[in-house]
């Protein structure tokens, strides 16, 4: 059994609240938003961090995965998309998720 949180959100043991979905990635709202739109964009395969991410195929299916959830949640204006990266890039759950945030102005650089 998996204990990997993001893992469980695939395999449906939790449920999150999903806003786009196809048969490589798995897009739904961030637990703790730091926009009005905070979307977590996942690989349904389990990679730990984007330094694992051998695949060009699936990074690019993350990719237009966040395009699309900004797509679908209408940020016409602009948005940001972010990638934590081990422990100096701030990521926190070792199963790599693309941050698509938006509906307000994003700040640079980022803290
Ligand atoms: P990171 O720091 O890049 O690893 O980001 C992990 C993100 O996962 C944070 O923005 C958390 O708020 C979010 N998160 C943690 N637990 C959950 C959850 N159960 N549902 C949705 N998002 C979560
Ligand atoms: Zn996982």
């Amino acid at each position: 059994m998996t204990e990997c949180l993001f893992c469980k959100m695939v395999s449906g043991d939790i449920v999150p609240d999903v806003v786009f979905e196809n048969e490589k990635v798995l897009a739904f709202r961030d637990i703790n938003p730091q926009a009005p739109v905070h979307v977590l964009v996942i690989p349904r395969q389990h990679v730990e961090t984007i330094d694992e991410l051998d695949d060009s195929k699936l990074a690019g299916e993350l990719l237009l995965g966040a395009c699309s959830v900004a797509r679908e949640l209408g940020l016409s204006k602009g948005y940001r998309v972010a990638i934590n990266c081990k422990a100096e890039g701030g990521q926190e759950v070792y199963h790599v998720h693309l941050h698509v945030l938006g509906g307000r102005q994003m700040t640079w650089p980022p803290g």
